[in-house]
């Protein structure tokens, strides 16, 4: 019987190119109406761990499209303080690239069908088999349910209800500045990196990184996977400004409320008197590409008994974005569990998942969760279950 995913996320879309690679039937069910129904161009750093895991489920055309339209960017990070001043560079030999996350779901949505307008309600389980129940009425029934369902995961909340997510303390506004000679000019050469911070009072960061292109990405399409129109083609660079919930002065709700014009005065706000770079910064910002994005985090729990469900990705181990992580954990899960369910029984493989997943996946939830404490002032993580 096939396997049911649930969620067409990064997770979830992986796992399905993993899947087709070794012949195993999948369906996947998506609660968005379309592909791009929701804003999502916004910067993914993918590094080792996801470009390898994109190597394993892609075709060799597909991998080579996303190093082609992958912004390069110079192997470090930049700390400042917010009058500009250095205050160290972390390099790191590693692979780099800085990608827009719709076109790396484009490049992996590309020969995929997958049922849209389906959310995922509940399911159910007998000795054969798993139902998956959706909102229209309908169900679908195969040998194996992933849920790759995101930080909410309905089928987590069912499948594990004592694991919690958390509120990390914080929230970033996210702003895009298109890349005009214009903007360019604003910044210094060794700033078209992996990443660059400004570290202000009160632990308040501005962050920002490029999406580069060193081709055209129409040409990269048309050169490798001419049957593919990759929609965002212009290069850009992503700004977020985070705090604490108390130094931003606003709440989840108010800040979900205001425009996105609003919101980028709060981000100004929250940057005056910094060096004029910040300000600039913000002030350039493509306005109604501004979002807030409160931060969560999964809280890491024991291993429990493999079953014809399992997790993937941000539904099992949300985290902090200060590891630059949480997509390239879940880009590794998709590859993980098909390699598992290509080589063994559906429960031993979900098994062999598991071992490993729990392992890499909290160490990677704790990480950037000290990553978030060290830098902006994140929550500890509450006791693990
Ligand atoms: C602003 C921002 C910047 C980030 N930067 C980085 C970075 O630089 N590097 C990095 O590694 N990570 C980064 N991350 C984290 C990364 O985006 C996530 O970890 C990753 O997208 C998780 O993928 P996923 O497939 O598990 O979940 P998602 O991408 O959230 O996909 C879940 C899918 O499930 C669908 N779904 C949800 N509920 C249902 C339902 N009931 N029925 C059917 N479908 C459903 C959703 O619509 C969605 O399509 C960032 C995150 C944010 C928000």
């Amino acid at each position: 019987m096939s396997v049911i995913i649930i969620g067409a996320g990064l997770g979830g879309l992986s796992l399905a190119n993993g899947l087709s690679r070794a012949g195993i039937p999948c369906r996947i069910y998506e609660r968005d109406e379309s592909a791009g129904a929701r804003k999502q161009g916004y910067r993914l750093h993918i590094g080792d761990v996801g470009d390898s895991a994109l190597r394993e489920v892609l075709r060799p055309e597909l991998h080579e499209l996303f190093r082609a339209t992958a912004g390069r960017a110079l192997p470090h990070t930049n700390v400042y303080d917010e009058r500009l001043e250095l205050v160290t560079r972390l390099a790191d030999e590693g692979t780099h690239l800085n990608v827009n996350r719709f076109t790396l779901r484009q490049i992996l949505l590309h020969g995929r069908e997958v049922c849209y307008g389906k959310r995922f309600t509940h399911y159910e389980t007998d000795e054969d088999g798993v139902t998956a129940y959706f909102a229209d009425g309908t169900s679908a029934r195969g040998g194996l349910l992933v849920g790759a369902d995101g930080i909410n995961s309905p089928v987590r909340r069912q499948y594990l209800p004592h694991a919690e997510v958390v509120d990390a303390g914080l929230v970033h506004l996210y702003g895009r500045i298109p890349l005009t000679p214009e903007t360019r000019a604003l910044f210094e050469p060794e700033m078209f990196a992996v990443f660059t911070m400004m570290l202000g009072p009160h632990r308040t960061m501005a962050g920002f990184a490029p999406v580069d292109y060193a081709e055209p990405v129409a040409d990269a399409c048309a050169r490798l996977v001419p049957d593919l129109r990759l929609r965002d083609t212009d290069p850009y660079l992503t700004c977020s400004i985070g705090a604490r919930w108390e130094v931003v002065g606003h709440d989840e709700a108010g800040l979900a409320a205001m425009t996105p014009g609003d919101l980028q005065k709060v981000a100004l706000g929250l940057v005056d008197g910094w060096h004029p770079l910040a300000r600039a910064m913000v002030e350039r910002w493509d306005v109604p590409a501004t979002f807030p994005q409160p931060i969560r985090t999964s809280v890491p729990i024991a291993r429990w008994a493999p079953s014809r469900v399992t997790l993937v990705g941000d539904a099992i181990h949300a985290m902090s974005p200060a590891g630059g992580a949480g997509a390239n954990t879940a880009l590794r899960d998709g590859a993980v569990l098909a390699a598992a369910l290509a080589g063994a029984p559906v429960l031993d493989a979900v098994e062999a998942y598991e071992t490993a997943m729990v392992d890499y996946g909290f160490a990677a939830v704790r990480e950037s969760a000290e990553n978030g404490r060290r830098y902006l002032g994140q929550d500890a993580l509450t006791a693990e279950a």
